[in-house]
């Protein structure tokens, strides 16, 4: 089976923005109206001021296009609203697509913008299809929207580090930074070896 992995560190999410939008000419139509006085076809309506405004996007928008939603609170002793939220879109195609946001806490509000326009693109092929195909416009878009269900399935895991997310910062509740100190099993033993006292 063919696996994608997208993981939106800095960099790689500021790309995906662009691709996603600069294809995107009829913006998608709904959440975005109203908000902060934004309108459907704002790119900035897709952003978030904190963690838990993009968290509670996220799930909207998932919801409309779909989705299975799954919470995964990381601190549920502490506080139980930060949580990682995983949006699965099942297609019949083969393979899986796999987005995460936010490993560098900080950083998710790109990711999360590129998962919420991705979903606003997914819920408004979801009304084409509705809407049938009674002329010969939407039976090109009923044929779009069938076309869609052949693709893959889509996991949509955002902020996987939605404490650092919430406080502005890269390092997660135990001051890890998830990325850098991320280590496969056989490398724990030389780690744990070394001195604590030298840096790095
Ligand atoms: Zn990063």
């Amino acid at each position: 089976m063919a696996i994608a992995f997208l993981s939106s560190c800095i960099a790689a999410a500021a790309m995906a923005v662009a691709l996603v939008f600069s294809g995107q000419d009829h913006g998608p139509a709904g959440l975005c109206v109203g908000e902060h006085g934004k309108s459907a076809h704002d790119i900035g309506c897709y952003f978030s001021e904190s963690y838990f405004e993009a968290r509670a996007k996220f799930r909207q928008r998932a919801e409309a296009a779909g989705a299975t939603l799954h919470a995964l609170p990381v601190i549920p002793e502490v506080d139980p609203s930060y949580t990682i939220d995983v949006a699965v879109l099942e297609g019949r195609g083969e393979g899986l697509v796999v987005s995460s946001s936010g490993v560098h806490g900080v950083e998710g509000f790109a990711g999360s913008a590129v998962q919420l326009a991705y979903l606003a693109q997914r819920t408004a092929s979801a009304a084409l299809d509705a809407v049938g195909s009674s002329n010969e416009a939407s039976a090109a878009a009923a044929a779009a929207a069938e076309e869609a269900k052949n693709r893959p399935t889509v996991v949509l895991v955002h902020a996987v580090n939605p404490f650092g997310m919430a406080h502005y910062r890269r390092f997660n509740e135990h001051n890890v930074d998830l990325n850098r100190n991320a280590l496969h099993p056989d490398e724990w033993p030389a780690l744990l070896a070394r001195d604590p006292n030298i840096a790095g």
